[in-house]
């Protein structure tokens, strides 16, 4: 195959959704179906090893929930499917965030039995911001669940997004009976089990389903889906591919019912990877030069080791193993001989990767997150990849004073790692950590002490308004314990408002003065 068509067949995306809605059961039943496990129950059971791609086994354990993304491959029907879990935990961290920036497209599960939830939000918000084409799937239709036009009417309100459905329930829980399917025009008939059995719209009429078509269920869903032919929206791929429009399928990953019906779909309209932006322009995914970004570095994938990994999203090119590139930022070559795929049957190395596909690499330490990797003569770098804004704040200090190198090293580290953001005080000389839940604050904990061997302390100063200022601005005599004046990692001036209402009445006080919010989302 040439690149164009290595490139064609892939297929990138993240699962989102909050916890419960049933996403462990959705990608066990994809593996399923493209024979990657044989029974189900797998992906969970983490002990026998096959997924047990990250090793925060203590804090798992503790915390009974999966702290790192991990990405499973494989063929299915001709495809290559590169599928990247997020946590789907309440304190999920900026990883969360970042794994959006490496996906071509999304799939959201939604439970029908409670609608849209706080997680989904925030993560619905960062597609809907990068433009990241979105796919539904209500779960749970085995269960009496809400009714769905509330459920369409709730996504186009509360996420601003126009619904399509493509397929529509006829009764729900015990009343189940089925779907429409509006794409293939039939009706699939759910019996209970794995079986579905497809009724052409034409065939219908046949005496032998009269006892479907009289079904209360029935005739009240084909009502409302003339309802939705008559007033409903229209189907377009272009405003599903620019994020606008989200094509909505009902179904069971349990049961399982509609997944395969879905997952083909999805498949065939989901966009494989394309132009990247860059500091050159737009990067096509079959440039012949390898290039590829790291959106993630993870410690300790190996708990014998200190090794770390860093993830990387193939954008154009092949890889192969053993390959030199160079790093963007610093221009120094790189050998990449020992490279992981992370892959659903077993953890081979990867010999080759294109565009779309998602590598691990060893880091020696010498990555940070959004580091461009290229081969050829191009000089150019992906976009940086966007802060996302904290929303703790805590100040950090070593319980052992004697400590304070390998403290500093370590937060140095675990900084430019991107597992939490720094802000340091000069004045008091003091570090304050941001970050978008409460687990980066217990994993920055624990690779203290693990890796660095120090104990820190975390106390809380509340809820804080980041806002940047001019460097020719800055004057320390303004600012106090309420409106903390703080340096970023690269050095910048930003002031920690207490809260909108101290930042709206220094605003007022100094008028002059630019405060610049460099979170701004539109
Ligand atoms: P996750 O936290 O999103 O990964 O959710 P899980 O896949 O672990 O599912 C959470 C719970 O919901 C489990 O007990 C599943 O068995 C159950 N579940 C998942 N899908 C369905 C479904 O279609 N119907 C019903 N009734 N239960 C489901």
């Amino acid at each position: 195959m040439n690149l164009q068509d290595e490139v064609n067949i892939r297929r990138t995306f993240a699962i989102i959704s909050h916890p419960d809605a049933g996403k462990t059961t959705l990608t066990e039943k994809l593996l399923k179906l493209s024979n990657q496990i044989r029974t189900a129950g797998t992906v969970k059971g983490k002990k026998t090893g096959k997924f047990a791609t990250s090793d925060w086994m203590e804090i798992e354990k503790q915390r009974g929930i999966s702290v790192t993304s991990s990405v499973m491959n494989f063929p299915y029907e001709g495809y290559q499917i590169n599928i990247l879990d997020t946590p789907g935990h309440e304190d999920f961290s900026e990883d969360t965030y970042r794994t959006l920036t490496a996906v071509d497209c999304v799939v959201m599960i939604i439970d029908a039995t409670k609608g849209i939830e706080t997680q989904t939000i925030k993560l619905f918000k960062v597609c809907r911001m990068r433009g990241i084409p979105i796919f539904t799937f209500f779960n749970k239709l085995d269960r009496e669940g809400r009714e769905p036009f509330e459920l369409l009417e709730e996504i186009e309100q509360v996420l601003d997004i126009g619904t399509y459905p493509m397929n529509w329930p006829a009764g729900m829980g015990k009343r189940f009976l089925g779907v429409f399917d509006r794409e293939q025009e039939q009706f699939v008939q759910y019996n209970g089990e794995e079986k579905e059995t497809p009724i052409p719209y034409k065939d219908l009429e046949n005496a032998e389903h009269q006892d479907v078509v009289s079904d209360p269920a029935y005739q009240e869903a084909a009502e409302e889906l003339e309802l939705l032919e008559e007033a409903g929206d229209t189907f377009s791929l272009d405003a599903v591919l620019a994020g606008k429009q989200t094509p909505v399928f009902f179904g069971s990953a349990l049961a399982p019912f509609g997944v395969e019906t879905f997952f083909n779909t999805f498949i065939s309209m989901a966009p494989a990877p394309h132009l990247r932006k860059s500091t050159e322009g737009p990067i096509p995914p079959d440039k012949t030069d390898f290039s590829g970004f790291i959106f993630k570095i993870q410690a300790n994938m190996n708990p014998a080791h200190r090794d770390r990994i860093a993830f990387l999203r193939v954008c154009s090119g092949k890889f192969e193993r053993g390959m030199s590139v160079r790093l963007a930022r610093t221009n120094k070559a790189i050998k990449l001989a020992q490279s992981q795929q992370f892959v659903a049957s077993s953890g081979n190395t990867v010999e080759e990767a294109y565009a779309g596909d998602i590598i691990g690499i060893y880091d020696p330490g010498i990555y940070q997150i959004g580091d461009t990797l290229v081969t050829g003569k191009d000089h150019f770098e992906y976009e940086e990849l966007p802060q996302f804004p904290p929303e703790l704040f805590k100040k950090v200090t070593a319980k052992n004073v004697m400590k304070t190198k390998q403290f500093r090293k370590g937060i140095q580290q675990l900084v430019q790692e991107g597992a939490i953001q720094l802000f340091y005080r000069d004045q008091t000389e003091s570090f304050i950590l941001g970050a978008v839940g409460e687990l980066q604050y217990d994993v920055f904990k624990y690779r203290m002490k693990n890796e660095y061997h120090v104990d820190v302390m975390l106390d809380p100063i509340g809820e804080r308004v980041p806002r940047w200022l001019k460097q020719d601005q800055v004057d320390k005599s303004l600012f106090d314990e309420r409106n903390m004046l703080v340096r970023d990692r690269e050095g910048n001036y930003l002031v920690l408002f207490q809260n909108d209402f101290a930042l709206r009445w220094f605003q007022d006080k100094h008028p002059k003065i630019e405060l610049i919010d460099l979170f701004e989302v539109n």
